[in-house]
């Protein structure tokens, strides 16, 4: 078990397994992309399937398989089925955008995979080429029904942004009533990659707020340990709406986090700019008990919050990475 200087266990590990997309979302990358990584920069797969086993030894129970688009990079698949089968791991999830995945939904859930998360701002198609930059809200679409079809538990992550996506807070909580969904509203953090400035005009309570007025009925549940949403439910809807305060950062006090980007740093809170590169020490052939160490060292640093993490930041750093480049 590991465990921060705060006492946190740390036992979920969100991997990012390339910074390419084949969305160019406003909120997390400039509409011409990024400078994507060369290749060798980027960990290879026998790199991440190295790690997660030393970390699972370490007590890692899960993990999720992140990115960029985790579908773009070649041969996800048989990485996936590796991951699956190691020993002690309980979950293994991942985060899409959606517009690869249904051809591989089949072959998800033959490998244990049991829950997914769906990024998905609106439901109207030219709001979608707006924020994306890209024409295919169908295609997501088609994933949601392949794994609503195929037993799922499929959460749908949405970030509330002022005049792209606000008149989509609403159809979005209706999808709950027919769909057996988790519907997440997240504050949109500064990881943009140079987007656009962030100002925070939709944070959790004014989101909150928005949905109490139209669904006065809805009502608090227990959030799970570790959860970072807010969840609520509205009476004779089938799936749930949360709140996902990631700019707030109100849920630090019980994040069991650790990321691990597509070039190997690893970073224990979004906002820090990352303490070990992990890809290099395996590079320079440290043997597995040197890199468990150096893992729990790290881990040992992580800030008590978000906030602290912020500040140890060099001041000509601010946070503005693209959340491609993190691991979101
Ligand atoms: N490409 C996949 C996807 O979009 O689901 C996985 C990677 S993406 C970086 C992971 C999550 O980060 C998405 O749900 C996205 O909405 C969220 N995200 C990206 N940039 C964000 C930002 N600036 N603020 C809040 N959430 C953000
Ligand atoms: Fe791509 Fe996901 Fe970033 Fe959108 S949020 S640009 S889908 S990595």
């Amino acid at each position: 078990m590991i465990t921060d200087s705060y006492g946190r266990t740390i036992n979920y590990l969100r991997l990012a397994v390339t910074d390419r997309c084949n969305l160019r979302c406003t909120y997390c990358m400039p509409k011409d992309g990024l400078d994507w990584l060369p290749r060798r920069e980027l960990m290879t797969y026998e790199e991440m399937w190295r790690i997660c086993n030393l970390l699972v030894k370490m007590g890692v129970e899960k993990i999720r398989i992140t990115g960029g688009e985790p579908f773009v990079r070649k041969d996800l698949l048989p990485f996936l089925k590796n991951i699956s089968t190691i020993n002690g791991l309980q979950q293994l999830t991942l985060t899409t955008n959606g517009v690869l995945t249904a051809p591989f939904i089949p072959e998800l859930k033959k490998i244990g995979i049991k829950t997914v998360n769906l990024s998905l701002d609106t439901l109207d198609r030219d709001r979608f080429i707006k924020i994306t930059h890209r024409d295919e809200l169908n295609k997501i679409m088609e994933t949601l029904e392949s794994l609503l079809h195929h037993d799922f538990e499929v959460k749908i992550n949405a970030v509330v942004m002022e005049g792209l996506n606000t008149e989509d807070i609403i159809p979005l909580v209706e999808l709950t009533k027919a769909l057996p969904v988790a519907v997440r509203f997240i504050e949109e953090m500064p990881f943009n990659g140079g987007s656009h400035l962030t100002a925070l005009h939709w944070d959790a309570q004014r989101i909150l707020e928005y949905m109490k007025a139209h669904f006065p009925g809805i009502q608090k549940r227990p959030d799970a340990a570790h959860s970072t949403s807010y969840n609520y439910h509205i009476p004779g809807h089938k799936g749930e709406v949360g709140i996902i305060a990631a700019y707030s950062r109100s849920f630090c006090g019980s994040c069991n986090r650790l990321r691990i980007t597509p070039t190997g740093i690893v970073r224990t809170c979004l906002y820090d700019k990352g303490k070990l590169n992990i890809k290099e020490a395996l590079r320079e052939g440290k043997d597995d008990e040197a890199l468990q160490d150096m893992i729990a060292q790290t881990i040992l640093k992580k800030a008590a919050n978000g906030r602290e993490a912020e500040r140890t930041r060099d001041k000509h750093e601010p946070a503005q990475e693209s959340m491609a480049t993190i691991g979101g």
